[in-house]
């Protein structure tokens, strides 16, 4: 990575001065989406159910087999959220692409029906503090070895690819992506305040 002054983001990201990152896509054939499962939040599965007819024609056929007669997500659980269906091994809204990222961009928005945990990756939320981080090797326990996590793989700076990733986070973190639900990343400080409350109830 380059000295180069950092641009000034609208969030914090603890490694933005020595991250990289360069998606290929579609060099790489969109790994991050084999055996995708990412969870997803009950306001994204009621946005995805009640455009589904959108996508359905866009998916794989044994995809769309899996959705029609199954549904979309399964009983399996990450962070206590519902994961997506897997088929043939990969998403099911996997098409040479995301679906739900390229019908969302013909509309405008390309995150409008992806999950936000799709919709942010690599950038992750800092436990306790209110930042994120850009995931790479071994960074935090990072135990995937997806290729394009490895610092060395790319010299570009993160924070410079990542721009609308990054403009993103910052939606979730002023609350603007809250019809999500639930468990949409707060600031550590809100996720305090929304703790305090609860236990009080
Ligand atoms: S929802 Fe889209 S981005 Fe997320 S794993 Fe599935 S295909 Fe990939």
């Amino acid at each position: 990575m380059t000295s180069k002054a950092l641009p000034t983001l609208p969030i914090l990201v603890e490694n933005a001065a020595t991250a990289t990152f360069d998606c290929v896509y579609p060099t790489c054939g969109g790994k991050c989406c084999k055996q995708g499962r990412p969870p997803v939040e009950p306001g994204e599965i009621a946005r995805i159910e009640a455009n589904l007819a959108k996508f359905l024609p866009h998916l794989r056929e044994k995809a769309r087999k899996v959705v029609t007669e199954r549904g979309f997500m399964t009983r399996r659980e990450k962070h206590g959220l519902r994961m997506m269906a897997v088929s043939e091994g990969w998403c099911v809204f996997e098409n040479q692409g995301c679906v739900l990222h390229k019908v969302g961009a013909k509309e405008g928005d390309r995150f409008k029906y992806k999950p936000w945990a799709c919709a942010t990756f690599p950038l992750d939320r800092l436990e306790k503090t209110d930042g994120w981080y850009v995931r790479q090797w071994k960074l935090h326990g990072e135990a995937w070895d997806l290729f394009c996590l490895n610092p060395k793989e790319s010299k570009k700076p993160a924070v410079s690819t990542m721009q609308g990733e990054i403009e993103f986070a910052a939606r979730l973190d002023s609350g603007k992506e809250a019809w999500r639900g639930g468990d949409v990343p707060k600031p550590a400080k809100k996720r305090k305040a929304a703790k305090k409350r609860a236990t009080r109830k």
